[in-house]
């Protein structure tokens, strides 16, 4: 499986991965997230974790489990770190404790190399037997709720190492080692590889697009960070300059996000009447389905507000779309600013730009080339992999 990708990354980059993960071949390794399906850190582990078997590393994968009232919890913490500010359930931080717990029994521990994915499975440091543990923080961090930051420090303080996204979100008063790893895509899988036209215009006419229109499309969960309702008063803005624009705005549950049909019902509400504003809910493991709408577009948002890194960003990057992005977190290191995409800070800049990228295909093709390249150099799973056996193989002496 992994020889597939000596095609694209070439035998040396090969070579070198297949050499540092000989080093890593004697240690068992953990990760450890809190849902199998739905956002970016299930999507890196689903082909992130039999890859790395392939290299002969000795992996595994579990996830935690926990009631409503948990994951409630976590996304409050979740909000609150990205935002500055929040609000939390009452007894926040005894249910976050009681389920950490409950996890820790369940979940054997006694692994050399254990990395934690987010703040949701955390706490489980408290419990550990043995080995080196990575904190692998994929969200926004740069200006948290203190109440919750303090809390979550203590924990983080009892970790080998750190891992975030990009520079801007590094933390002056944490004491740990930090490493600066961003996110990446596999170009082999079903959400990237390349498909056929037909097969792109069969998908999207089964879910009411019309191909022979210009389609504006947004991927992501319905969650408040990706601004789902700017999203539609951005589609309406340009929709005044552009016939026939159509908007698919496709998202997909995940079982540690409790908001998101909240979300769902509040941007079905600003969407109105307007027959060509397509909300897609698609069920877990739509990679094809996503794949075409990436790929059926006329050109791709990512408006978000808050965002740790952006997978679909560079999902959409990789398949040489203009990308419009929020200018915030991961996006910045994905898309520079009118030469692999463009920047947002607000909706009129956002419509700006889906009218601009439109009415400027050859300015918008050599973009969507630039993109792909950026992507190739820099966001790919086999250096995600190289970088990740780096630090474990620092944690591990
Ligand atoms: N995704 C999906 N179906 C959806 C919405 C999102 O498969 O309906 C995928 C998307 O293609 C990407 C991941 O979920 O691979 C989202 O990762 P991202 O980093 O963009 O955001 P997160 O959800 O982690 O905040």
């Amino acid at each position: 499986m992994i020889e597939k990708y000596e095609k694209i990354i070439g035998e040396d980059e090969l070579y070198g991965l297949v050499k540092i993960a000989e080093k890593l071949k004697d240690f068992s390794i953990l990760h450890v997230n809190s849902t199998r399906a739905g956002g970016g850190v299930a999507e890196i582990l689903n082909r992130m974790v039999p890859l790395m078997r392939d290299l002969g590393l000795n992996v595994d994968w579990k996830v935690i489990r926990g009631d409503n009232e948990f994951f409630r919890v976590t996304k409050s913490f979740h909000n609150s770190l990205q935002n500055g500010y929040g609000e939390l359930p009452p007894n926040a931080f005894e249910t976050y404790e009681k389920w950490q717990e409950i996890n820790a029994s369940e979940i054997p521990l006694d692994y050399d190399i254990i990395m934690i994915h987010d703040p949701q499975p955390l706490g489980l440091i408290k419990f550990r037997k043995k080995g080196k543990w990575i904190f692998r923080c994929h969200i926004d961090i740069s200006n948290p709720y203190a109440p919750v930051w303090e809390f979550l420090k203590k924990k983080i303080e009892n970790y080998d190492s750190m891992i975030i996204s990009t520079p801007a979100f590094a933390r002056d008063d944490v004491s740990i080692p930090q490493f600066i790893i961003p996110p990446s895509i596999d170009p082999l899988s079903i959400k990237n590889q390349p498909i056929p036209e037909i097969t792109v215009k069969r998908i999207l006419y089964k879910y009411g697009i019309d191909t022979e229109r210009p389609l504006v499309v947004q991927i992501s969960r319905f969650d408040y960070a990706k601004d789902p309702i700017g999203v539609i008063k951005s589609f309406k803005l340009a929709k005044e300059h552009i016939d026939g624009l159509q908007l698919a705005y496709v998202g997909s549950p995940a079982t540690d996000d409790p908001e998101g049909e909240e979300v769902y019902e509040k941007t079905v509400k600003e969407a109105g009447d307007d027959k060509d504003i397509h909300l897609l809910m698609l069920p877990p493991y739509s990679d094809l389905e996503i794949n075409a709408f990436q790929t059926g577009a006329s050109v791709v948002l990512q408006k978000s507000i808050k965002e740790g890194f952006g997978l679909t960003v560079s999902e959409a990057m990789w398949k040489k779309k203009v990308v419009i992005g929020g200018r915030t977190g991961g996006i910045p290191l994905q898309i520079i600013h009118g030469i692999t995409g463009y920047l947002v800070d607000n909706i009129e800049g956002a419509a700006h730009y889906i009218i601009h990228t439109l009415k400027n295909p050859e300015i918008s093709q050599k973009i969507g080339e630039n993109a792909h390249d950026h992507v190739k150099n820099n966001f790919l799973i086999t250096r995600h992999m190289r970088e990740y056996m780096s630090v474990m193989l620092y944690v591990t002496g």
